[in-house]
């Protein structure tokens, strides 16, 4: 079976991705497109913040992957005219590194940490003084001797991204003044993101061509982009160098994407659960088992688009395939 680390439409982040992404990263807000309720907003409060010469307020994103959150907190660095540091949950272990990292910001700097729900509990701890009084507790000595000096730290924007705003700690999100959430893309934006990156790369593309390859994205700008490139490779060499509505249709098809933007593993997913529990209800977990995925994998990357298309339900008694699905794969549908 296909496995998940190989699939052409992750919208998980592949070092393949880095060499594009860095390039196609739009730096200002009027350049990203679509999410037009969390950009409104957010372009009120950094002007507000830039009139009173003030730091921006905390900033929480939440959303599928490769929606475009590390992109936003760089924009917001940019429109703030401060400097962008990154890192991620994971990536702090300890205490010290997440103090290292406080203590090494410039004053109204942004601080990105991507998948903040990651964080371990301790680590948590030094950022709650650090987010509210700009401040950290460092403990000196040991035993009945230790005390706890306070170290003044420069003014900063924290911006948390997560995949589910529900698994951060309560004390946590509470300390973010602004919490965004990332909505999927409609085809028609994600065509004028790959436009915008065609250009950008100098792919030569039309606007039907922009279309197909976008109504296959699954809502997501990592996997437009990613499948743009892909289609570009396929038009140099079967084509004339153009990617039409026909070299986007051929290229996908041949990477087994279909036209709704579903791979061999949605598919897999969807008629797992059809053949195997008659189309649900069916436990999170049970799918997971079945396919060979992680359940928090399913949850994050397969199941919001196969939500949006109307493919899966969630019932309190677990996920149910729905008729639609039933008929897009072909298989009649028995109540
Ligand atoms: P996330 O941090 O949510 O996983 P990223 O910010 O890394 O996602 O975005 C992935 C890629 O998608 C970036 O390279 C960026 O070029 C593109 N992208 C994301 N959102 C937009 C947008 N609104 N407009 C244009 N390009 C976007």
């Amino acid at each position: 079976m296909e496995n998940y680390e190989d699939r052409l439409i992750t919208s998980q982040y592949t070092p393949e991705d880095n060499d594009i992404e860095v390039s196609l990263r739009p730096k200002e807000l009027t350049d990203y497109i679509g999410q037009d309720k969390a950009k409104e907003n957010l372009s009120i409060y950094i002007e507000a913040a830039r009139k009173r010469n003030d730091t921006l307020d905390h900033v929480l994103l939440y959303g599928p992957p490769g929606l475009g959150k590390t992109t936003l907190a760089g924009i917001i660095a940019n429109e703030m005219g401060v400097n962008i540091r990154i890192t991620s949950g994971p990536a702090i272990e300890k205490q010290g590194d997440l103090a290292a990292l406080l203590t090494n910001l410039s004053e109204g700097d942004v601080l990105f940490i991507d998948e903040i729900h990651r964080l371990n509990r301790s680590v948590e701890e030094v950022l709650y003084p650090a987010m509210e009084d700009s401040a950290i507790d460092i403990i000196i000595g040991k035993g009945p001797s230790a005390r706890s000096i306070r170290l003044d730290l420069p003014h900063f924007t924290l911006v948390g991204a997560t995949t589910r705003a529900g698994q951060l700690s309560a004390p946590l999100r509470d300390r973010f003044g602004v919490i965004l959430r990332l909505e999927l893309y409609s085809p028609e934006q994600l065509a004028s993101i790959v436009k915008r990156s065609a250009g950008i790369l100098g792919i030569e593309i039309d606007d039907d061509g922009a279309l197909e390859i976008a109504s296959r994205s699954r809502g997501t700008p990592r996997i437009a982009n990613r499948l743009l490139k892909r289609a570009r490779d396929f038009a140099e060499v079967m084509a004339d160098g153009v990617i039409t509505e026909k070299t986007a249709m051929d290229a996908l098809g041949r990477m087994d994407i279909d036209e709704l933007g579903l791979d061999a593993i949605d598919r897999t997913l969807l008629t797992t659960m059809i053949k195997n529990y008659s189309g649900g209800p069916v436990g999170l977990d049970t799918i997971a088992a079945a396919i060979g995925e992680e359940a928090v994998t399913i949850e994050d990357v397969y199941e919001p688009y196969l939500m949006q298309l109307g493919f899966l339900s969630r019932t309190p008694r677990g996920r149910c395939v729905t008729p639609e699905a039933y008929r897009h794969l072909g298989i009649e549908y028995k109540v």
